[in-house]
Formats: structure tokens, C-alpha cells, sequence
């Protein structure tokens, strides 16, 4: 099939708040087939930002806009997504959005390709089966110990088996301000569910300070501690590593692609690679770190703190894998979690697992009463020629 139109729909709540939650606006792509077959996916980041990367004027050679990558372009497999996500990737060489912008549509492909061949995508990208993966609540910590312990409970009464806490306040009060915290978290889960914990970039280029927490988070039984340093850090990554802290070490979420990705894994010596789709530039590129972290003998899991579109999408990347068995779930109280997709996006079934849908594509719709009431209008214009519109719904 041809590509026939690239639709962008920018998204958000009607108030966002400075808080570590990109789940309250997007960038949704739609990708209309001439046969009628639409794909849907979405992207981290500035929804304006990511827009632009679409509708951009060719500035030079390096510097095209993806709309012009993709329009007219023929999508009839899987082989036609990895081809024109590497377009995409030439057309905007020089613009450090593109791996944001450019996941939207590589989503969206995916997605589209699976339609047309009647397959899940995790079939297209080779795997026979998908395996019920163990869905961690992710939340923030509450201000306070008690606040944290109260969430936790929550989680615990909600039935799941995992969750991680993250964000502040922790890292901003003593040692011992973050092992309440941790010991909050904990208590209020009970003995059985796993627990991870979040440090959200705290600790920047301090390795020894993070070796300290993850030597105390030990006796609360905790999975893996996430991103106590800076993505760019890799060598404090490595002096962190290399003293084997008695708790998992993972990060991945900043990586924007998948060198980035290699690096942490293989310079970095981390235990858990965790990477998310909307950011590195769609299912391609995590497929391709998945199969690398499978090499390198590190656990892969999906970063996402978006839409049940995204949720999706990233179940996808790592279903046939049996021994990642770890599955990140938003739990959040933005609305667009669960309300941009309809029915109902990802389930927890009643065995307390997830798993990627046996539904071509992705195997989740995007809801457009969801769209239309979230929608914002854009209208970009350069000397008078009309570059983007709000398309029809
Ligand atoms: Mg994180």
C-alpha cells in the first residue's frame, strides 16, 4: 500500500503541572493507507517540538522534514518499516528531535504493516509465541514516608505483583530520609510483591552516594534501583557496576538511540536496560537494543510513562522473550492513560500478568472521542503557506 497522509494530532490535559508525569499531553500519529488501513502511534517529548520534525522546510540536505521522507512511500512489510524508519532517520540527520518525532510513525507502521498482514506485531518482528509478562505499578513516591506508604497499599489492594515508586523526594533529604522512603514503600506493599525503586537522575556523577543507597535499599528486598546517575554518566555507571551493589543496577530511559543504549550496556555495566519506544525512535530501534541487551546477557524492559498506545507498543518489543519478564505499567491519574485508546488498552488479566494482543497491529484503537476532546488546534504558516493543520478527526 502507499502512504496517503501522515496526521498529527497534539494533545494535553487542560492544565500540566511541573511534575514527572509525560502522560499528560502527546504527539498523535496516524498513518492512512490508500487501501483505508490507518496505524496509530505517539511520541515522547514537546508534542510542538515533534510536530515541527514533520512539517519542518528543508533547511539543507541533512534537514528534511519527515512528512516529506514519507508521504507516497510503499509499506506492504516489515522490511518496508525498518527501510523507511532508516529514511526518516537520513531526512532529519542533523535535528536531535528526530528520534522523538520520528517514533510516532514508526509506531504507527508497525502497527499499519500488521494490519495489512493480519499479524500481531510481535509475529513481524520473528517471535512465534508472546509470554504473560509481571506488569510493575510505576508511580511517584508520595511527599512523605506515610504519603509513600499509603500509595503502596493502594497497589498492594489493587492486586499487583510489582511496583516501583520513583522521583522526589528522594535524593533531596539525608541517606536516611531515602531509606524511609524505601522502607515506606515496602511496609505498605507487604513481604511478596516485588519493589523497585526509581532515583530519578539524583545523584548525577556520584557514584559512591548511590553505591551507599543501593547498599541500605538491600534489606527491603528491591529488584533493581533506576537511574540513581545522569544517562550521560557512563563512566560513574561503570565505577558503580564495577563495586557489584548488592541491589540491580538499571537505566536506559534517557537513551534517545540506540548507540546510547550499547553504551550504557556495554560501557556502562549496567544489569537492566530500560528503554522506551516513544523516545528512541519507535519499535526499530528497540528491537534492535532488545536483541543487543539478549547478547550481552542484560535484561531488557520497556520504559513508559505515556498512553495505552505506547503501552502497546512496547509490550510488542520483547513478547517472545520468555526471561524478560518484567513489565513496566503508567498508573498514574492522567487521564490519557487509559482513555486515548479504547477499549481499554493493555490488561492486567486475572492471573495479575500482561500480554502483547493477538490483534493485528498493536492491537489497540485510538478512541477519537478521546482525541477530539483532548485536542488542540495548530496552525503553522510561513509567508503565508500553510505547513500544518489540525487534521479531521
Ligand atoms: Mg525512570
Amino acid at each position: 500500500m502507499k502512504i496517503e497522509a501522515l496526521d498529527l494530532f497534539y494533545i494535553a490535559l487542560p492544565e500540566i503541572r511541573p511534575a514527572a508525569d509525560s502522560s499528560q499531553d502527546s504527539l498523535v500519529v496516524r498513518v492512512r493507507g490508500d487501501n483505508g488501513l490507518v496505524g496509530w502511534g505517539e511520541c515522547d517529548g514537546s508534542p510542538l517540538g515533534n510536530l515541527a520534525a514533520y512539517v519542518m522546510p528543508m533547511s539543507h540536505l541533512n534537514i528534511i522534514n519527515l512528512n516529506e521522507a514519507l508521504l507516497g512511500e510503499t509499506v506492504d512489510s516489515p522490511d518496508d518499516v525498518v527501510r523507511l524508519r532508516a529514511k526518516a532517520g537520513r531526512y532529519g540527520l542533523d535535528a536531535q528531535q528526530i528520534d522523538h518525532a520520528v517514533a510516532g510513525v514508526d509506531v504507527a507502521l508497525w502497527d499499519l504493516v500488521g494490519k495489512y498482514l493480519g499479524e500481531p506485531v510481535y509475529r513481524l518482528l520473528g517471535y512465534e509465541k508472546s509470554y504473560p509478562k509481571l506488569p510493575y505499578s510505576s508511580v511517584l513516591f508520595g511527599k512523605t514516608p506515610e504519603e509513600t506508604r499509603r500509595i503502596a497499599m493502594r497497589i498492594s489492594n489493587d492486586g499487583y505483583g510489582a511496583a516501583k515508586f520513583g522521583w522526589s523526594p528522594m535524593g533531596e533529604g539525608t541517606l536516611e530520609d531515602d531509606v524511609a522512603l524505601v522502607a515506606a514503600a515496602r511496609e505498605g506493599l507487604g513481604p511478596d510483591p516485588q519493589l523497585m525503586v526509581d532515583a530519578g537522575v539524583i545523584w548525577g556523577s556520584d557514584d559512591a552516594a548511590a553505591f551507599e543507597r543501593a547498599e541500605r535499599f538491600a534489606e527491603f528486598g528491591v529488584t533493581f534501583l533506576e537511574e540513581p546517575l545522569l544517562p550521560d554518566e557512563v563512566d560513574a555507571y561503570r565505577r558503580l557496576t564495577d563495586r557489584r551493589p548488592s541491589v540491580p543496577i538499571a537505566a536506559g530511559e534517557g537513551c534517545d538511540f540506540y548507540r546510547a543504549a550499547d553504551d550504557l550496556m556495554v560501557n556502562g555495566g549496567i544489569d537492566y536496560i530500560q528503554i522506551d519506544v516513544a523516545r528512541i525512535g519507535g519499535i526499530t530501534v528497540a528491537d534492535r537494543v532488545c536483541r543487543r541487551a539478549q547478547e550481552l546477557g542484560v535484561t531488557y524492559v520497556n520504559h513508559n510513562y505515556k498512553s495505552h498506545l505506547t503501552v502497546a507498543a512496547s509490550i510488542h518489543v520483547f513478547a517472545g522473550i520468555e526471561e524478560f519478564g518484567l513489565f513496566e505499567y503508567p498508573d498514574g491519574t492522567s487521564p490519557l492513560i487509559r482513555g486515548l485508546t479504547e477499549p481499554t488498552g493493555i490488561i492486567v488479566n486475572s492471573d495479575g500478568m500482561v500480554e502483547a494482543p493477538d490483534i493485528p497491529g498493536l492491537g489497540v484503537e485510538v478512541s477519537t472521542d478521546a482525541l477530539r476532546k483532548y485536542l488542540r488546534a495548530v496552525r503553522i504558516e510561513v509567508d503565508g503557506k500553510v505547513l500544518h493543520e489540525t487534521p479531521a478527526i
